[in-house]
């Protein structure tokens, strides 16, 4: 565990020498304190991005020696799998096969964008056809300078990827700020960073407060770019202060993602792919379907299994074997989740199952999953994001009334249909206002896919040929190849 953050390739300790307790949220004891970042050191961190970008070779290289990087950064996070996995574990709670799903997604991450940053060079410029014969043009990418990466704390490794990945890909340079709850293995990528050689200043890696450093990173004139994902207040104090400077920016902000399931569904799949869109992760996922819609024709049938299923999660500190549920990540997330629960209480809704702390537990910030009926349209309960293992079960009758519950909300993340119906299906995926939406399953994420959300959700796309968009400009080249003279003025 690290003590000291990652800028200009090299280890130095934060300027105020501030550090912060990194606990452990399945026994509530502090296992490191990590080093705080400020200001000062997102000067320093910014300055080493700017100065790679604009001096460095980072940017003018071709992308197929850039990608060589990326490989032995992917490379890198794989032989330390089991390592890195369990240091997510210990920061975040989650059980231990999900950090590990993380952390071999976050390797096979690098492996994707270092294709990618290969194919910059095979179709380096795009010839655009102009109706006047007098000019030739060309497109060209080119990367957008200096990225501000500030991420959430429920996937951490594997958010840092998402954005340095493409980032890096592109030919920008980055300063990276994870969540202060869980700063372990992003302090690690740098170190796998400097053991591939990275370029100085090309990727930093500051830790600390998001009202400091992260709000350092985002004023600062030299960023040309701010990547955020988290919640939809910070993202909007950081998009007003995008706007000032006219940085480019791309936010992923959660949302309230439905989950519609017809009463043609096999029961226990559909059990199955509700329970793994809310539980997994412990609910802290920005797409957990938490809102299900079930149709009245297996409603009772469903919620029978539903709650049979759910009462057998097994829950504890996610490095034990058999753990489906860890801890929430801090006290205040679970506090958070437990107030919810009892809002959603006073607002009407039925408790099914779970509402509150586990029993047998003396320690750890551990939460029941909960399902709730009955939770009144207007509640927050069914608008707001709890980002908790909650979920709220609705009947519906008919397919339009599904759609319409389903797409009131200002979120549009994510959402998701169940029938073996495929006309049916598709027809409700065409209608549901939202960046992703699933068919028969809920929560699977591929790397060559897109990822972001509609309406408050966010702006931009993550992932796949999108996510490398994100970091590139788009240059216009033309040439005026004409024998005779313009002649405007000297005829
Ligand atoms: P948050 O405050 O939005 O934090 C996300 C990131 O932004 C963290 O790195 C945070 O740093 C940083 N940050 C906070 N204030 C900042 C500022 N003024 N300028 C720049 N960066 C700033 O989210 P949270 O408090 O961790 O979680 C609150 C709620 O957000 C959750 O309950 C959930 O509803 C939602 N959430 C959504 C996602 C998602 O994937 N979309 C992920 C996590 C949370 P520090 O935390 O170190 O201060
Ligand atoms: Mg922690």
């Amino acid at each position: 565990m690290r003590t000291e953050l990652y800028i200009d390739g090299q280890w130095t300790r934060p300027l105020k020498g501030g550090t912060f307790p990194i606990v452990n949220p399945a026994t509530e004891e502090v296992v490191h304190h990590g080093p705080l970042g400020t200001a000062e050191d997102v000067e320093l961190a910014v300055r080493a991005a700017r100065r790679a970008f604009d001096q460095g070779p980072w940017p003018k290289m071709p992308g197929t020696e850039r990608a060589k990087y990326l490989r032995a950064i992917g490379a890198g996070i794989r032989d330390r799998l089991q390592e890195l996995a369990r240091l997510e574990t210990i920061d975040n709670g989650k059980p231990l096969p999900e950090a590990e799903w993380d952390i071999a997604d976050a390797a096979g991450c690098f492996d994707f964008y270092a294709d990618l940053a290969e194919g910059l060079d095979k179709k380096p410029e795009e010839a655009i056809t102009l109706a006047d014969g007098r000019f030739v043009s060309k497109a060209v990418k080119e990367p957008v300078g200096v990225a501000a990466a500030i991420i959430p704390w429920n996937f951490p490794l594997l958010m840092a990827a998402w954005k340095v990945a493409p980032a890096l890909a592109a030919g920008c340079t980055m300063v990276l700020k994870p969540a202060e709850l869980t700063s372990l293995t992003a302090l690690e990528l740098g170190a796998i960073a400097q053991a591939a050689d990275l370029p100085p200043g090309v990727l930093n890696i500051v830790t600390g407060a998001g009202s400091v450093a992260g709000q350092a990173m985002v004023d600062h004139p030299d960023v040309d770019k701010l990547a955020f994902t988290g919640s939809g207040p910070v993202g909007s104090r950081i998009m007003q202060a995008a706007a000032r400077d006219i940085k480019r920016v791309s936010l992923e902000l959660g949302g309230k993602s439905p989950f519609i399931v017809f009463d043609d569904s096999d029961i226990d799949a559909a059990v199955e792919w509700v329970m793994f869109g809310i539980f997994w992760n412990q609910g802290e996922v920005c797409s957990a379907t938490s809102r299900v819609l079930v149709q009245e024709g297996i409603y009772d049938r469903f919620m029978d299994r539903l709650v049979e299923e759910t009462k057998k999660i097994k829950i504890g500190d996610g490095q034990e074997p058999g753990v489906l549920l860890g801890p929430m990540v801090s006290e205040k997330q679970m506090n958070q989740v437990l107030a919810a629960i009892e809002n959603a209480r006073t607002d009407g809704a039925k408790v099914t199952v779970g509402g509150g702390r586990p029993a047998g537990f003396n320690k750890g910030y551990y939460v029941e999953p909960t399902v709730l009926t009955d939770v009144p349209l207007d509640s927050d309960a069914w608008k707001e994001e709890i980002f908790g293992p909650v979920v709220c079960v609705r009947a519906f009758k008919s397919e339009d009334e599904a759609v319409a519950l389903a797409n009131d909300s200002r979120f549009g993340l994510a959402a998701a249909v169940m029938s073996k119906d495929d006309a049916r299906a598709d027809r409700v995926a065409a209608a549901l206002r939202a960046g992703i939406v699933w068919i028969n399953c809920s929560q699977p994420t591929f790397t060559e896919a897109p990822w972001g959300g509609y309406k408050q959700s966010g702006i931009g796309r993550e992932l796949g040929r999108w996510g490398l968009e994100n970091y590139l400009e788009t240059k216009q080249i033309t040439r005026f190849v004409s024998e005779e003279p313009w002649g405007w003025y000297i005829k």
